[in-house]
Parts: structure tokens; sequence; C-alpha cells
């Protein structure tokens, strides 16, 4: 099949998980410039010097007997194979082992990221039982490990800055909170996170964390963030860095996720899709990477709300962006997913040039000319689907009716874009489940008639004492404050 040979070239005699382990991932910058780094490298920068972001410089495969191998190991150890190709040997296999084990520990489930079926071939994987019961915590809890590692093996410190919809800045808080060589400053729109995602940020009263409430829409935070990485002397200043969806190592430790499932349902034998509830196109990228790794996913959906930049593009090469608007599912309210253009640089056989250009381009223009070519390739794997707030919970109180299943409201995208559109063949469909329904008891209360009770540990959550700012959306009051906490030990 013509497209399949493009997106994954599966080499005969393609190395096994042993050889692997001693290859030396080097990543280039999806623009082009710039030396390539090492993972330690990619790690700590965030997003590349030229402004593009980081792409492992070939992609490394599992032969089928080594995805085979890997069936029914324990999510820790799955997690840290997996990952070891991109992270070695910047990191030892013994270091990623230990890390993800502690990494997982804290996760409310013992099969971390557990398989739920729904119905015939369709499944939903949660990935909300880490420490802020989202599906960042997956990667995030292994995150921040890894800038320990890595910044006392080097005796440095850094200042984590982010812009969060939502969960984002909750998981990296929460990865990041109390530990000695981090500093981190994580904006976010100022009212527009549901009350939840707010406190599970800013009642975390750890002295390395600022939270910092923004007057302005997710993208200006975005903005925000990626003017102070264009700030070079702010940005050596405070030894600035990144652990948003930008982050390679966060793309890299959410790959496991969609190897378990996939090996769960047959792979490497048995074909697999994936639907998945898409904001800044980090989820969905990682579930590409597992394709281009070797493995048997035959189809993506991407599932978004009434910010359908994604939808249109895919329906009709239509990539234009539109004012953000507010919706039931906050963390999917972007207009501009800052990892599409991964995608864009695979669709663009790899062209930095062209990358950069189109890029560029779409900043100036708010439309970006993918060329018909490159669109063909996206969606010959990637559907897009578009749901609004009243579908949105119209589904999610037909899901329970139907099977007594709570979904929150992303999660009820994905799983209503896979009931819409079923593949051919029998191939089975995992809904990515991004958030626990206890996140957005508003919304869950309208179309069930009931608030989800949060889990034990987070039930005084909304009796702890909030800490945070608010500024304007002004990049010298944003900068004066996060000096203000890279500084206050100096
Ligand atoms: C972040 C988030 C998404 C979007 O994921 P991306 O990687 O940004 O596409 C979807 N659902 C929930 C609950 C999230 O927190």
């Amino acid at each position: 099949m013509q497209a399949r040979r493009w997106i994954a070239p599966l080499r005969s005699g393609c190395s096994g998980y042993d050889s692997v382990e001693a290859a030396a991932m080097r990543y280039i910058s999806t623009r082009g410039l710039g030396p390539a780094q090492d993972f330690a490298g990619v790690l700590l920068a965030g997003l590349a010097g030229d402004g593009g972001l980081f792409m492992p410089e070939s992609w490394p495969q599992f032969s089928p007997s080594a995805w085979r191998a890997m069936r029914g190991l324990p999510f820790d150890e799955l997690a840290a194979r997996v990952m070891q190709p991109f992270a070695g040997p910047s990191i030892p296999f013994g270091v990623l082992q230990t890390i993800c084990r502690e990494a997982y520990a804290g996760f409310g489930h013992p099969a971390v990221v557990p398989l739920v079926q729904l119905g015939t071939g369709l499944f939903v994987q949660e990935l909300f039982h880490g420490p802020t019961l989202a599906f960042k915590d997956v990667a995030m809890q292994v995150l921040g490990r890894l800038f320990d590692y890595v910044l006392t093996r080097e005796n440095r410190r850094v200042t984590i800055v982010g812009a969060t919809s939502g969960d984002t800045g909750s998981a990296a808080i929460e990865a990041c909170a109390g530990r000695d060589r981090i500093d981190i400053a994580i904006l976010h729109p100022s009212g527009r996170t549901s009350a939840v995602q707010r406190r599970q940020m800013t009642t975390v009263q750890a002295a390395n964390v600022c939270n910092i409430a923004v007057e302005g829409t997710f993208d200006d935070c975005q903005d925000l963030v990626k003017a102070m990485f264009a700030d070079t002397g702010f940005r050596d200043d405070v030894r600035l860095s990144a652990v948003n969806s930008i982050n390679w190592a966060r793309i890299a430790a959410q790959i496991p996720y969609y190897a378990a499932a996939a090996l769960a349902l047959g792979a490497p034998d048995r074909d697999v899709a994936f639907s998945v509830p898409t904001g800044n196109f980090g989820n969905i990228f990682a579930a590409w990477a597992a394709r281009r790794m070797g493995l048997p996913v035959a189809r993506l959906i991407a599932g978004s709300n009434r910010n359908d930049i994604l939808a249109r593009f895919l329906a009709s090469n239509d990539m234009s962006i539109l004012p953000v608007e507010p919706s039931l599912s906050p963390s999917m309210d972007i207009q501009v997913s800052s990892n599409f253009e991964r995608l864009l640089f695979e669709l663009l056989d790899r062209d930095p040039d062209a990358t950069a250009r189109t890029m560029l381009d779409f900043r100036s223009t708010g439309r970006m000319a993918v060329p018909d070519a490159a669109w063909h390739r996206a969606r010959t794997l990637i559907q897009g689907f578009r749901l609004d707030d009243a579908g949105t919970e119209a589904e999610i109180r037909r899901l329970h009716a139907a099977t007594g299943y709570l979904a929150d409201p992303h999660t009820a995208i994905g799983i209503a874009a896979a009931r819409a559109l079923p593949g051919a063949g029998g191939i089975p469909v995992v809904a990515m489940a991004t958030a626990h329904p206890a996140k957005f008891p508003d919304a869950m209360e309208r179309a069930t008639g009931s608030r989800p009770p949060l889990p034990p540990r987070m039930a005084d959550l909304f009796q702890r004492a909030e800490k945070f700012t608010v500024l304007p959306n002004d990049l010298a009051a944003i900068e004066t404050a996060v000096r203000a906490l890279a500084n206050r030990n100096r």
C-alpha cells in the first residue's frame, strides 16, 4: 500500500531492542539551522535556537519480533524500553528504568494506563490516573525526573516557563514543585481554565513555583512564552527551559502508551486505530511517532471542539486562524497547534527550508499554504472530527446512559469521533481518555445529573489557599516576574 510505504518503511532485519540501545540519537530542528543535539540538550533547550522544533534525525524502529517480546511487560518497563532509543546514551538505560518506575508508582491504577472496552472494537485508554488527573502527567512525571538527573549531573539550574490552557500547567507544576534545580513559572489565560484546573496549579505552595494569570487567551500565553525564548539576553540570564508540549522529551514519553494499547490489541500482527482529542497536536504526534517506529497504526482521528482549525485543514486544506473561542473542552481551545510543525516537517519530506518558509508565512498571513501533495499524505492517515458543545454534552449523556461510563468533555469528543468514523475491516479503535471527569464537574452535571467526586487525595482542593499573580498581556511585565522568581535565592 502506497501510503503505508511512505509513512513507515519497515526495513527487513531492522534492529531489535539490544542493538537500538547502543545507538546515539541526534536531534535536528524542523527549520534546519543550528547543530544537531543529543537528548539531554534537547530536554533542557525545549525550543530549538532557530525557532523550530527538535525532531529525531531518524526514526528508531523495533522489528515485529522486538515488539512482540514487549507484550505483557509492566507499563513502566515498557515505557523505558520504548523511550530508550530516543534517550540514549544521554540517559543510561538503568537510570531510565528507575525514572519510569518512580514516575508511575504514584498513579492511581495498577495498570497505569488501563484499557476499557466500551463496545465491539471500541476501547478507551485511560491516561488520567496521575497526580493531576490528566494525560499530561504520564509524560510530565518522567520529565521532572529526567531534568533532575541531567541538571544534577551537569551541576546546573534552569527556569522553566510554560503556557497552559489548563492541564499542562498543573502537570508541569506537580512534576517540578520542590525540586532543587528547577524554578517554574506557568502562564494561564485568566478566567479561561476550569476552577479545578486553576486550583490544581495555584494551590501548590512550593517556593520554586510561580503562577501567572495572563489577561489574554491561551494563544497569547503561548506567544509570550515564545517571545521569552526569542529574547536571548533574558533566556540566558534566567536559563530558560520548557516542558510544554514542544519539548521533544514529552512526545517521547507519550509514545509508550500507544505501544501498550497496540500490543494489548494484537500489534504488531493486527492493525489498530487511535482517536485523540487534540489541542497542541502533541498527543496525536506521539501516535504518529509510534507508527514510524513500526507499530501498525492504521488510522488516526484528530478530535476538535468548535476551535476546528485541524478539522478544517484535514477536510479541505484550509489552515486559517480564527479567534479562539471558549468551549467545554478548554484544553483544546487552540487555533495554532504548536506541534503541527513537526507533522508539517514530516509531510514536507523533512525539508527544513520549506518548513521554515511555510511556518513564517503562516505567522504573517494567518493562513498556512500546505502543498496539496503534503495535505494528501496527512489525509491518508489522519481524519479530522469536530464536535460543538451541545454535541459533546449529548455524547457524555448518551455514553453514560448506554454504558455507565463517565467521559470528560475532551474524552467524549474522541469517543464520538470513533463512533462517527468507524474504520473498515474491524480494526479496533482506541479513544484516548485525556482527563478524569471530576475535572469538569459542571459539564458532567449538566449531561448526567451528577457531579463526579474528586479522588480522595484531592477531596480538599477547594479548601486549599491559592497563590497566583494577575498580569497584563505584556512581555516586559511577565519577564520581570520570572526574573524575580529565578533570582530569589541569589
Ligand atoms: C492537553 C490536553 C489535550 C490536548 O492534547 P495535545 O497534546 O495538546 O493535543 C486534550 N485533552 C486534555 C484533557 C488535555 O489536557
